[in-house]
């Protein structure tokens, strides 16, 4: 191909063009939300809402809760925002959540529990793991847990149930006996169910329009997903955002979420 001097121009523009698409606005894009979620986190602890810290992580950080009942139903939705640090927009989305059912508790009629983050250490470092550098769902005890994994990103542990973490999402099961279990992660952007949850994807799916699907596309061993949905037979969504921010994910997800937390089978 002959290209003279104004060819060679339009190739170094279009060069340019893709490399700010592609690589510099999600670069910014990403490092904002980074930062707000750094301060998010920190207000937590000063916050007008009742956040009780329900545990600590490997590196001491406190965990959140928010339990909110409305009416005499005590049937409980427990919601998680990160297990992974580095899928901010959950946290985002939960703490939102939270904000909005205590100004206007009449929205549910049930209770619920909203842990905003599980892994604060990787949600600080913007990593997926924790700080052992363990992924929290590959780690949970069931009877497809392996120590063999094919990337960092998926280490299962040293041992099933090994990190702080793992344990208290399983005391939280104990502790709430919940009815049904939404877990937020991004950004294959699907209500993806385990156990006897299809119904309860089909509901989120009316508001957010997400595909419904029992198959994240890949083998999950030891997944949270596996270990409430699959094994203690707890209808358990694992909600997948989009790769978006987190105004765009309230306003797809905060109907659906409520509906979730209303549904009755
Ligand atoms: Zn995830």
């Amino acid at each position: 191909m002959h290209f003279n001097f104004k060819g060679y121009l339009i190739l170094i523009a279009l060069i340019l063009l893709i490399l700010v698409y592609e690589i510099l606005i999600p670069y910014i894009r990403h490092t904002r939300l980074h930062w707000d979620t750094k301060e998010l986190y920190g207000q937590l602890s000063g916050s007008v809402l009742p956040w009780q810290v329900i545990g600590k992580s490997t590196e001491g950080r406190d965990i959140y809760a928010l339990e909110l009942q409305s009416g005499q139903d005590t049937t409980t939705t427990v919601i998680f925002g990160a297990f992974h640090g580095d899928e901010q927009t959950g946290f985002h989305l939960v703490v939102q959540l939270a904000e909005t059912l205590y100004a206007k508790p009449k929205l549910i009629h049930s209770r619920v529990v909203l842990i905003p983050v599980l892994n604060p250490d990787g949600l600080l470092k913007r990593k997926r793991t924790n700080a052992n550098d363990v992924d929290i769902n590959r780690n949970f005890p069931t009877d497809n847990w392996t120590p063999v994994y094919e990337k960092a990103r998926y280490h299962p542990g040293p041992s099933p149930g090994s990190e702080v973490e793992t344990q208290l999402a399983m005391k939280i099961i104990d502790r709430y006996h919940p009815a049904k279990i939404i877990s937020i992660h991004d950004d294959l952007m699907m209500n993806n169910y385990n156990g006897p949850a299809k119904e309860l994807a089909e509901e989120m799916a009316k508001y957010n329009g997400y595909p419904v699907t029992s198959d994240v596309g890949y083998p999950t061993p030891g997944s949270f997903g596996n270990f409430a949905g699959e094994e203690l037979g707890i209808p358990l969504i694992t909600l997948e955002l989009p790769d978006t921010n987190p105004e765009d994910a309230w306003e797809e997800n905060g109907q659906a979420l409520i509906a979730a937390i209303n549904f009755k089978r």
